[in-house]
């Protein structure tokens, strides 16, 4: 198969490199306007698992960001640890280098400082697969553009990609509001240097002469801007330095005859989102899967069209929510809307919309590629199945077997021995995960980790494996078993299953106890940011979280507000797990750990007090006995914090629905009503002030003492 590849950018390289090393009789020649040395940019960011997810090597060239922050008039108003999806960074001229050497070993034909505009139809005609991996201004995409149909949707900021030698550790967004408003988007990616991207509005553009004046003025004024965030460094431009608009490129086609495009040729993100190389990662990889399988060219474009045309459409409507985010922020600054400015920090931080990342769907395979084994339709088919799943991801989660691919993709037998499975059921068991995106697996047999694959390694930053070994344990999984008898007699299932409370049996089980804790952490991890920015904390000197367990609520309100300080109540183990999670708190001294028993005594001393995911657990009985322990070491001018999903009205669709089975087959407790909320506080000796929904799931009631 001969292929020829126009532009040496990911996309291009990216795809050279997988249709060499897998079909060693394909001839593959890329083409490159640019000379090898070329810098074509700063820094850009990836996800962690992009090295391995293209068996990249080389990963000391990436530098991890260590969460996100943002500086409003250089003061910190956010400062967030990672999320479960981790950013790393890297400078675009050592990508393209890394790419290019591993598209070189793999034979590829890199023939540079040769423009693409120059091949002829004749050329063209020559080649089996022709790939426009030219760019945001493909010509390969102008040159059919009536057969690709491209439209352009323009932002109404002015940007411009510049860089510093200051260090930001974190993605961080500043935004000054004094003179000029200007929005800045900056990350670490080397040891002295920063991507500083710069946006500001079209009026500040037209009245701001210095901005349209020679580069050297232009960074000058934006280092005085932001002088004291860059600790009085310098903003550095590239030769290629201009202020444009974005444009949101789509295509109505992505292939035409033998021609296909693949990464900002077929499609442009928002650079606030970070994802357009990954997103080139992406097309590659599904061009390279549909020639592989497909029997003729014209079948292969025709399936990676149908792979990638609903991602485009899902990333680029978050995109342009990003964008939108983005020129709201600059018009909030320019009015000087400090209210509005809160609003939109808030809305990035508790609404994943505008924060949500091309590859945080993807998947292999879309649904319906997938092969069917359908029993029932629709929902009943997953009803019917899904409690294979539970089990086979416990299985290998339990094993380890994600933990043993970190390196990248073995053989079953050669994971099987590292983690002590029979290598012909690995096999079956790792093939069946293969087709739901968990694993992948090479023509030799090799499984690798796929998207959902990586979440289920321990090491990384909200690792799902702790749940997935939970959910499928006898303890856990049994309990679910007794929902029959829980629906006949009404009496939770855990108890007539185990003859025992959940949390005593956890008491007496640490193993139960660490999943548990762990697993629970991990979910009111976003949960625990949504209230820290939803709620206003102003006026807390000092929060004590009642069943704190390891701590998440309080370093998500710790890390947002800083005059703060807390103490995490809970049993001897879960506070166990909190003092490691929030020992840097702690040495601070702002962060302390009680342990007792929320029936018996809570400490007294906090001016607010929170029960999150605590109330819901228990009947009417033992909450408001939980409640009334709390009223009892309160002062009276403290208030209570109720942190809960409630429950709405008639046939509303609520995850709280699903959650009350959870508590009926687990704990015996209930999700509640507004109205029962209340009226159990009243109960326990509260009024509630306030009910504020800080995000779709979870409400915060204030509850002060009568
Ligand atoms: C300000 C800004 C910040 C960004 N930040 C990030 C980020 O942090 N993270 C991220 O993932 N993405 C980021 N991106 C987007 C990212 O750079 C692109 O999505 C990604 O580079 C797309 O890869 P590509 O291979 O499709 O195209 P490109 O990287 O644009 O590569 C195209 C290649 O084709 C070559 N070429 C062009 N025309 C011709 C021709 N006629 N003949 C031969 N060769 C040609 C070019 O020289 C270039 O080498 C950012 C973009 C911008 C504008």
């Amino acid at each position: 198969m001969k292929i020829l590849v126009v532009g040496a950018g990911p996309a291009g390289l990216s795809f050279a490199t997988l249709m060499a090393e897998a079909e060693r009789r394909a001839q593959v020649t890329v083409i490159e306007r640019g000379a090898a040395s070329e810098e074509p940019g700063w820094g850009v960011t990836l996800r962690d698992n992009a090295l391995s997810f293209l068996g990249l090597g080389d990963p000391s060239a990436m530098k991890a960001l260590e969460g996100r922050a943002f500086f409003h008039r250089g003061e910190r108003v956010v400062d967030l640890p990672n999320p479960a999806t981790h950013l790393v960074t890297v400078s675009r001229a050592e990508l393209t280098r890394i790419l290019g050497e591993r598209s070189a070993r793999a034979g590829v034909d890199i023939v540079y400082e040769t423009d693409g505009a120059t091949l002829s139809d004749a050329d063209l005609a020559r080649y089996d697969v022709v790939v426009g991996a030219d760019g945001a201004n493909s010509g390969i995409r102008r040159r059919f553009a009536e057969a690709f149909g491209p439209t352009a949707t323009q932002g109404d900021n002015e940007y411009a990609w510049l860089a510093t030698p200051a260090t930001f550790s974190k993605l961080t967004i500043l935004l000054r509001d004094e003179e000029v408003p200007l929005l800045a988007w900056a990350y670490g990616y080397s040891e002295n240097r920063s991507t500083f991207i710069v946006e500001c509005s079209a009026a500040a553009f037209a009245s701001e002469t210095s901005f349209r004046g020679p580069a050297d003025g232009c960074c000058r004024r934006i280092a005085e801007v932001f002088e004291s965030e860059l600790g009085g460094q310098p903003v550095l431009h590239g030769p290629a330095f201009r202020w444009q608009r974005f444009a949101m490129i789509s295509c109505q086609r992505l292939a035409h005859r033998n021609v296909a495009l693949v990464g900002d040729a077929a499609h442009t993100t928002h650079f606030s989102q970070g994802f357009g190389t990954m997103f080139a990662f992406d097309d590659a990889i599904a061009l390279h899967a549909a020639l592989m399988s497909a029997p003729d060219t014209a079948h292969a474009l025709e399936s990676y069209e149908a792979s990638q045309r609903p991602k485009i459409e899902n990333f680029q409507a978050t995109s342009a929510k990003s964008m939108r985010w983005a020129e709201q922020m600059v018009a909030a600054g320019a009015r000087r809307d400090d209210r509005a400015v809160r609003d939109l920090i808030a809305a990035r931080w508790s609404n994943n919309e505008v924060t949500q990342g091309p590859l945080d769907d993807f998947r292999p395979q879309s649904r319906s590629d997938r092969p069917a084994e359908q029993l029932g339709p629709g929902i009943l088919d997953g009803a019917l199945r899904g409690y294979r799943l539970t089990q086979l991801v416990h299985v290998v989660a339990k094993l380890g077997v994600p933990d043993a691919l970190i390196a990248g993709p073995r053989t079953a037998g050669e994971i099987a021995l590292d983690v002590g499975a029979d290598p012909g059921a690995l096999h079956r068991l790792l093939r069946v995960l293969v087709d739901v995106g968990v694993f992948t697996q090479t023509a030799d047999n090799r499984f690798g980790l796929g998207e959902d694959g990586q979440l289920l390694r321990s090491d990384v930053e909200g690792s799902l494996r702790p749940a997935a070994i939970m959910y499928g344990e006898s303890w856990w999984w049994g309990a679910w078993g007794g929902l029959f008898e829980a629906v006949r007699t009404g009496r939770t299932a855990f108890d007539q299953v185990h003859g025992v409370g959940l949390f005593d049996y956890l008491a007496s089980d640490a193993e139960a106890a660490q999943l548990f804790h762990a697993s629970m952490g991990l979910m009111t991890a976003a949960q625990a940011d949504a209230v820290a920015a939803g709620w206003d904390f102003s006026t807390t000197q000092q929060l004590i979280d009642i069943g704190g367990g390891e701590g998440a609520l309080v370093r998500a309100i710790l890390a947002l507000h800083r005059h703060v300080s807390a103490v995490v109540f809970d049993r001897p183990l879960a506070v166990e797990g909190a003092r490691k999670r929030l020992a840097a708190l702690a040495s601070e001294g702002r962060c302390d750990f009680v342990v007792g028993d929320f029936f018996v005594e809570v400490p007294a001393g906090g001016d607010t007090y929170t029960l999150k995911d605590i109330v819901h657990d228990w009947d009417d009985d033992r909450a408001i006995a939980i409640l009334r322990t709390v009223r009892r070491a309160m002062a009276d001018s403290g208030r209570l914090l109720v942190i809960e999903r409630v429950l709405p009205p008639g046939a509303t669709p609520s995850p709280a629905k699903f959650v009350d089975l959870s508590m009926l087959v687990l704990t015996g407790g209930r999700e509640r009503t507004e109205a029962a909320y209340r009226d159990l506080l009243e109960r326990a000796g509260f009024t509630v002030n306030a009910v504020v929904a800080v995000s779709d799931e979870i409400s915060v009631l204030e509850a002060i003492p009568v």
